[in-house]
C-alpha cells in the first residue's frame, strides 16, 4: 500500500498560480530534472502522511479562508502516487468548490492515457505540465520555470479533445 505524503503547505501564496492560493507540496517525484529546485522531494520518503484527520484540517483551512482564489498541488510531483491523489482530489472537490491547479513533470497527453491519472484530471482546472528544462529556463515566465512547460485549461481541453493552453505571458 502506498501513502500520500505532504512536505509543506503554504496557506497563502501568490507564486503558484493566479491570486491567493493554498499550495500543497507532495513528496515524491521520478522525473529527476536537471537543476530541480526541490530534489529532496524525489524519493518520497519525507513528509507527513495524509491521514483522515490531516485531510480534514486541510479542507477546513481552505474553507475558512475567504481570501483564497484557489488550491495548487505541487511537489515533487502530485501524480507520484496517482491512486492516492485521486482519493485526495475527490475528497477535496466534494467539500470545497475551488479552483485547482496542479504542477507535474508528466505531459498532459501521458496523464490522459492512464486510467487513474485520467480520472484525476476530472478534478483539476489547470495543469502546468512537462519537466523543468534547464536549456529552456526563463525566470520571466509566469507560473512556470521553462518555456516547454504548458499552462493547460484541463476541462476545456478534455471537452474539445485538443490541448488548450492558457496564456499569462
Ligand atoms: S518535475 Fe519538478 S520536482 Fe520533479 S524533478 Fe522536475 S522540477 Fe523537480
Amino acid at each position: 500500500m502506498t501513502i500520500l505524503k505532504i512536505i509543506k503547505i503554504f496557506k497563502e501564496t501568490i507564486s503558484d498560480g493566479p491570486g491567493f492560493r493554498y499550495s500543497i507540496y507532495f513528496s515524491g517525484c521520478s522525473h529527476y530534472c536537471q537543476e530541480c529546485h526541490n530534489p529532496e522531494t524525489w524519493k518520497g520518503d519525507i513528509g507527513d502522511e495524509v491521514t483522515d484527520e490531516y485531510m480534514e484540517r486541510i479542507i477546513s483551512q481552505i474553507k475558512n479562508n475567504p481570501l483564497l482564489d484557489g488550491v495548487t498541488l505541487s511537489g515533487g510531483d502530485p501524480f507520484f502516487e496517482p491512486k492516492e491523489l485521486l482519493e485526495f482530489l475527490k475528497r477535496l472537490k466534494s467539500q470545497v468548490d475551488i479552483d485547482v491547479w496542479a504542477y507535474t513533470g508528466y505531459l498532459f497527453e501521458v496523464l490522459k492515457a492512464g486510467e487513474t491519472t485520467r480520472a484525476c484530471l476530472d478534478y483539476i482546472d489547470t495543469l502546468v505540465d512537462g519537466k523543468f528544462e534547464k536549456a529552456n529556463a526563463n525566470p520571466e515566465l509566469f507560473y512556470r520555470g521553462s518555456s516547454n512547460q504548458r499552462i493547460i485549461d484541463v476541462q476545456s481541453s478534455l471537452r474539445e479533445k485538443r490541448t488548450i493552453e492558457r496564456n499569462y505571458d
